[in-house]
């Protein structure tokens, strides 16, 4: 092979006013697992359909399995497995039949296709129902049928667009182990995802879009650092000060995570923040009495949370710039 899994550069996509991909670039090794994370509307569909080749670019290049995708399309589209948000599947055909459909399709011979059905149903514990119309499966077992097909035949790429929506978490584990099982394997994994956590469990890696541009990139771990690598919980003395106590945290860039309680408060500090000790001085100056003070490594939920609203205040501030 001697070729990355997927390699992208300046991927750029418009759909009329709206910049879906405004210069996106990343790459994943053979065999490693990469998480897209990004709000709704970030990009993620958009960069997983491009590069699965179910959309053209405006400019950029990017390359899958080491095959150009825009001029070797179709030899793209044989070696990739594809899992999308809308099921492709047809209502009318049994899991099996889809499983040995999707077989033949991808030119499995057809000596093994019984046998490769029959593997990735018992995978995903359809095995009971794979006789049953597809039209009778419950949305999780749509969902797990959906994913069972893209890795029929063994892709060297898989792209997986919000792979755990619809699962409950024991299907979402067995979904996880399944994906690892192909990474150790050799086959590369692009995922999308809104659960951070499933990221952390996954990746090797984290690509973070807003806007159609990648704001973050790195380990689960180094991201966590990156972006400042400190939560904040503050226990408040008076719980009558909590109005006061947000107004000096969203003052100071740092505004409060949904949650907490009365007297509980916590906020995220990224490298750009101003010190916690200026925080401190800041609510006491105001007032705020300050009871407790819990620093701890932030969770990749929170990370985000807040790295994304400063990408937000950012633009926003740059639009009343424009606007002025
Ligand atoms: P979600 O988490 O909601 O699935 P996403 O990160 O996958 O979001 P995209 O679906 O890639 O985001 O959309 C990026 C932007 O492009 C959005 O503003 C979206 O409205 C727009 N967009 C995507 N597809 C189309 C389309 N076919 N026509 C018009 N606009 C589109």
């Amino acid at each position: 092979m001697g070729h990355a899994g997927i390699e992208c550069h300046e991927l750029r996509k418009a759909y009329g006013e709206v910049q879906a991909l405004d210069g996106v670039s990343f790459e994943v090794e053979a065999g490693e697992i990469l998480a897209l994370l990004g709000a709704n509307g970030s990009g993620k569909t958009t960069t997983v359909r491009t590069l699965a080749t179910l959309s053209t670019l405006d400019s950029g290049s990017a390359r899958v399995a080491g095959r150009d995708v825009g001029r070797e399309a179709r030899h793209v589209r044989e070696v990739i497995g594809l899992t999308s948000q809308e099921t492709v599947l047809d209502g009318f055909l049994t899991g099996r039949e889809s499983l040995e459909l999707v077989a033949r399709m991808r030119h499995i011979p057809r000596a093994s296709r019984k046998h490769e059905a029959a593997v990735l149903l018992a995978e995903f514990e359809l095995q009971d129902r794979a006789g049953s119309r597809v039209s009778g499966y419950s949305g999780g077992m749509r969902r797990r049928l959906d994913i069972a097909s893209s890795l029929v035949g063994g892709p060297e790429v898989l792209f997986l667009d919000e792979p755990s929506n619809g699962l409950d978490p024991h299907s979402r584990g067995r979904m996880w182990d399944a994906i690892r099982r192909r990474a150790r394997e050799g086959t590369t994994v692009l995922l999308t995802t809104q659960y951070m956590e499933e990221a952390d469990a996954l990746a090797d890696s984290i690509v973070v879009l807003a806007r159609g541009q990648v704001i973050e990139r790195g380990t689960p771990d180094a991201l966590k650092d990156n972006i400042g690598g400190r939560a904040v919980e503050l226990t408040l003395a008076n719980p009558l000060q909590r109005d006061s106590a947000t107004a000096v945290l969203a003052r100071s860039d740092v505004p409060p995570l949904p949650g907490g309680s009365d007297e509980a408060i916590g906020f995220v500090l990224l490298k750009s923040s101003p010190p916690l000790l200026t925080i401190l001085q800041r609510l006491d100056t105001d007032g705020v009495e300050v009871s407790d003070v819990i620093v701890r490594r932030p969770t990749l939920d929170e990370a985000f949370l807040q790295l994304t609203r400063k990408v937000d205040v950012h633009h926003k501030r740059v639009l009343a710039k424009g606007t002025r």
